[in-house]
């Protein structure tokens, strides 16, 4: 897996040696990992890194499991994040099979890692990216994520890879507003050697190529912070 298409994990575990050895054997597969120790930490890094998927211990310090991910699948950005709860033995996998959490999964404490891995590609294939084969469709712009083709109302714009990628970044969360670090981290990768000039350098192919016939620029430059997508 290369760390271009590395789905990124954010992972919501109060205790260190848990969170270590889940970290280290999700690096291991060659996934990106973010760890947080609380809820409220988790919270805060659900917005700024937007992860393809969480692993989510039901047992946490102030804000809990259960009400972390009740506030991931209220918000309709973070909604199609994929979130694999961690219970211990017992009632509480009960519990949470019966409560309206929204969880797309579960693992039961104690659990063999390559039980957890397996669960975590599983929902991973399900979900990303952004919807395989599902179009993503913002404003006059349509991205089949599938066939890779963009059109703007209706006429097919030519992006390279690396514009497509931006593009389905922006369009999978139309508005956010994207620091340089945060599209380096989705688009390229955490470990690549990319300066911010060659993001601005794409940014311009994508703008130019998006201005196709005298229509306007749809992405925005937010000054300090970074770019988004804004169709209206
Ligand atoms: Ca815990």
């Amino acid at each position: 897996m290369s760390a271009e298409t590395a789905p990124h994990i954010l992972v919501i575990e109060d205790e260190p040696a848990q969170m270590e050895l889940i970290r280290y054997n999700l690096e291991a597969q060659g996934f990106q990992v973010t760890q947080a120790g609380n809820g409220e930490d988790g919270l805060i890094h659900m917005e700024e890194i937007l992860p393809d998927l969480v692993v989510l211990d039901w047992m946490l310090p102030g804000v809990s499991g259960i009400e972390v991910c009740r506030q991931i699948k209220r918000q309709k950005h973070t909604r199609k994040v994929a979130v694999i709860m961690l219970t211990a033995r017992g009632e509480e996998a009960d519990r949470i099979r019966g409560l309206d959490t929204g969880a797309d999964d579960y693992v039961v404490k104690p659990y063999s890692v390559d039980e957890l891995i397996a669960r975590v590609r599983a929902l991973l294939r399900r979900t990303r990216p952004a919807g395989v084969g599902e179009n993503l469709i913002v404003g006059d712009l349509a991205l089949d994520s599938e066939q890779h083709k963009v059109t703007r109302n209706g006429t097919p714009v030519k992006l390279g890879p690396t514009e497509f990628r931006l593009l389905a970044t922006f369009m999978e969360s139309p508005k956010r507003v994207w620091s340089r670090d945060r599209l380096l981290d989705r688009v390229w990768g955490m470990d690549c050697d990319v300066d911010y000039r060659t993001i601005d350098v794409h940014i311009g192919r994508l703008r130019k190529a998006l201005k196709q016939s005298g229509m306007p620029d749809p992405i925005r430059t937010v000054r300090g912070t970074g770019y988004s997508l804004d169709t209206e």
